[in-house]
């Protein structure tokens, strides 16, 4: 096996389904846009200080993970800076309606039981089988377990696709612990009444088992996967973004870059966002009801994000991401009420630890999900480049967030040496990612046909990866590089390697 694999895009899904690639005797070149490699692990510098772009809160790097086995196969497990969350917190959500309350949520099944029944006594019951049937749906996929897939049909159980926010309130009727149990819908961009309740399954197992953080920012990650693929005869291009995909008889020939360079492999793997894909690729190279289909997917919401720089030994750091509620009820509404004069109504915060964390914080990220029609006016501009009114507007949000901000930790203001802020649409220019979303398609289990995309695509040597196919974020997107990687090596070749204890799976 010697194939040459060319990636578009060097994000998560770039570099895993590289690496993965490069280890198994693949030659990759991968080709990013970006000055630095990494995507949603991307960190920058502001005045000396290392900033995140996107992803801080991380799950299955805990012993026995999927994250951390994947690691290890890697040969990379070893270098990474991972900063487990406290055990007796791995979030805290604070609800300010009717004088403030803070729920702790502690790591592990048992705990994270024990701990909402002590509040919740009457739900108790309905807890503990809420709880379970998490567990028993997270069970169910395959791949998040480092399971080969059964062949043919999987009869999963009604709940698997009933939407989250119905499967709990089949066992809770409290509206309060409710809203609580789905304090991370801004980890999954979910919607009432559409996320189907595995994806809310898989988010809640993931962290409850074992949230991390990163020492330092995610960019070590991407470096280490970029040095497998390297090690390996593999290149690492950056600051040259494919500006072209030339195809000729349902294949690709050759990518051209924005250098004019241009690049010839045997297989093409794409791991930016598939319309942005649609426009790169030459005209009628994909079917008319194809690329109808990639427009029409719905896509989760974006993001308002607050860079705070604390002045040294001001604020205490905390080992934890918090979440602010304005009031119960509001938790599957945050991207839609962003026009109420009291907005953010929810957001989540968190003091991001460096290489090496002492007791004292020195940033701090807010990040309040946000619609990308509240930047439309400004879609046609570039970064730097987008008009006073737009900074007005950015200021305007800093302020309304740094007034909730007090609320929780006053005199902060005073702790901040300076702050910046990110918007949908600097998201969606660093990322490159259709108007900033998060986490890319919507998983939407009223019609999962539509939302659902295959890795094989209409050219028969191009194939996708990332978040928009099946999974998102720090877990989903290398175990969606999985199946893009063995779609070339061939099936189950990677799980048995990674996962050798692993069984042929029936159903559960
Ligand atoms: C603000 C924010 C916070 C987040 N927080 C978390 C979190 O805490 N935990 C979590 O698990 N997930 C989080 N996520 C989601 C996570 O970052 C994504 O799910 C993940 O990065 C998606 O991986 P990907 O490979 O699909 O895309 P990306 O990582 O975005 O990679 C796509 C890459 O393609 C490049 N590219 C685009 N166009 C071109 C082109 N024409 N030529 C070459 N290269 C190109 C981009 O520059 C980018 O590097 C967050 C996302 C955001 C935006």
């Amino acid at each position: 096996m010697n194939k040459h694999v060319v990636i578009i895009g060097g994000g998560v899904g770039g570099l895993f389904t590289g690496a993965l690639l490069a280890r198994n005797g693949c030659r990759v070149t991968v080709l990013e846009k970006n000055r630095i490699i990494g995507g949603g692990l991307q960190c920058f510098m502001r005045r000396g200080e290392l900033y995140e772009t996107g992803m801080h809160i991380l799950g299955g790097f805990q012993e026995g993970g999927c994250l951390n086995k994947i690691c290890r196969y890697l040969g990379i497990m070893d270098l990474l800076n991972i900063r487990p969350t406290d055990d007796d917190a791995i979030d805290a959500i604070t609800y300010w309606e009717g004088g403030p309350t803070t729920y702790r949520i502690p790591r592990g099944r048992q705990r994270f039981v024990s701990y909402l029944s002590g509040l919740f006594p009457e739900e108790a019951i309905g807890l503990r089988r809420y709880v379970d049937t998490l567990y028993r749906i997270a069970d169910e996929i395959d791949l998040f377990n480092l399971r080969r897939p059964v062949e043919g049909f999987v009869d999963h159980g009604p709940e698997f696709l009933m939407p989250a926010d119905q499967l709990i309130a089949q066992y809770v009727t409290d509206f309060r612990l409710r809203d609580l149990l789905a304090y991370m819908n801004p980890m999954y961009g979910g919607v009432a009444g559409h996320t189907p309740a595995y994806i809310h399954a898989m988010i809640n197992v993931l962290y409850i088992e074992g949230s991390s953080l990163f020492g330092g920012g995610g960019q070590h990650l991407a470096d280490a996967l970029a040095e497998v693929i390297r090690d390996r005869g593999g290149e690492v291009l950056t600051s040259d973004a494919v500006v072209h995909i030339a195809t000729a008889d349902r294949q690709v020939q050759k990518v051209i870059t924005c250098s004019g360079r241009e690049y010839v492999g045997d297989i093409y793997v794409s791991d930016i966002h598939p319309t942005t894909l649609l426009r790169l690729a030459d005209e009628g190279a994909f079917p008319r009801a194809y690329r109808m289909r990639l427009e029409e997917i719905p896509n989760t919401y974006s993001a308002f994000v607050l860079y705070l720089k604390f002045r040294p030994g001001t604020v205490p750091y905390v080992n934890h991401p918090c979440y602010y509620q304005e009031r119960y009820g509001l938790v599957w509404q945050h991207a839609e009420n962003y026009e109420a004069p009291d907005w953010p109504l929810g957001f989540m915060y968190l003091t991001p630890p460096d290489k090496k964390q002492g007791p004292y914080a020195s940033r701090m990220t807010v990040n309040c999900l946000m619609s990308f029609d509240e930047v439309r006016q400004w879609t046609d501009t570039t970064v730097t480049h987008r008009g006073p009114e737009y900074e007005a507007w950015k200021e305007w949000n800093v302020q309304r967030i740094m007034a909730k901000l007090e609320r929780l930790l006053p005199g902060i203001s005073d702790c901040v040496e300076y702050r910046f802020a990110a918007s949908p649409l600097t998201i969606r220019d660093y990322y490159g990612s259709k108007e900033g979303t998060l986490y890319g398609y919507r998983q939407d289990c009223e019609n999962m046909a539509l939302s659902q995309l295959h890795i094989a695509t209409k050219l028969r040597n191009l194939l996708l990866t990332g978040q928009n196919i099946y999974l998102h974020g720090i877990c989903g997107v290398p175990l969606t590089a999985i199946v893009t990687a063995e779609a070339i090596l061939g099936p189950g070749v990677l799980l048995e390697q990674i996962n050798p204890t692993h069984h042929e799976h029936g159903k559960v």
